[in-house]
């Protein structure tokens, strides 16, 4: 019986890889990879040369059968996607769901996530947090998510790329006020920043420095002040209006 390891790869510095991670890829029989173009260059970076397969969220369910039988041969097969760890904003949920309700093992390689690393360096409160992953594309319905986690007390997480990041920051401004957020931006590279603000702050360095909008982000946002009940009335009303103006 093979088994499906679950292999996070690099974020943006090549040295994240562990040697536990790259000995497994140079083992497994071959490698199933969200963007094989994109994990031929990460192989051949380690000396790696092994038969990938594509497998992303278009391909992923009907990908299930071949790897069970994989397994069941007894090969050993590694899942990577194109940067950190799979399934965290990124394919392989149904492959795993699937292996493992069949009874498959599959096995867990950790490694580099731009969400952890983004908050273990930000400064703000990890014993709790809520990871939201991207939020909506459309304005209303990324405005509609926002303003869900307006009352929640858990430090927020979101991913967001470079071409809504101006957009999304505008919404949190807008909802949020003050409140402060935390902007990590190309994570383990030769750009990487923190920036610390509240997010108008954020917008506007952005517009003096347009190379802060530029890159892959992590956008963290400060929990909610714990409230009584009294005030909650006041705060949902609150957050009512503020949806409203933002719409
Ligand atoms: N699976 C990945 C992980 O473990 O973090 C996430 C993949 S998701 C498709 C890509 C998003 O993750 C980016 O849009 C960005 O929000 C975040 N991200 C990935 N690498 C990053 C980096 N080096 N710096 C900041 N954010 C990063």
């Amino acid at each position: 019986e093979g088994a499906l390891y679950v292999v996070a790869t690099p974020i943006g510095n090549l040295e994240d890889l562990s040697p536990r991670a790259a000995r497994l890829l140079g083992e497994v029989s071959w490698v199933a990879a969200e963007d094989t173009r994109h994990s031929a260059r990460l192989l051949r970076h380690l000396g790696i040369d092994k038969p990938l397969v594509s497998l992303h969220e278009h391909n992923e369910a009907s990908r299930v059968t071949a790897l069970r039988d994989a397994l069941a041969s007894g090969q050993d097969v590694a899942l990577i996607s194109d940067a950190g760890t799979p399934l965290i904003s990124d394919p392989g949920f149904v492959v795993v769901r699937e292996l493992r309700a069949s009874g498959h093992r599959v096995i867990p390689v950790p490694g580099a996530c731009a969400l952890v690393a983004a908050l273990s360096a930000a400064g703000l409160a990890t014993d709790r947090f809520l990871f939201e992953g991207f939020l909506p594309a459309k304005g209303g319905a990324r405005r509609q998510r926002l303003t869900a986690a307006l009352e929640r007390e858990e430090t927020l997480v979101y991913y967001e790329s470079p071409h809504r990041i101006q957009a999304t920051l505008q919404d949190i401004a807008a909802l949020f006020g003050t409140r402060r957020v935390v902007l990590a931006r190309e994570l383990t590279k030769t750009f990487e920043t923190f920036l610390d603000a509240d997010a108008e702050t954020l917008l506007a360095r952005m517009r003096e420095d347009p190379n802060q909008a530029r890159g892959e982000f992590v956008i963290m946002v400060a929990g909610a002040e714990p409230r009584d009940d009294e005030t909650q009335a006041l705060a949902e009303g609150e957050a009512w209006l503020a949806a409203m103006l933002a719409e």
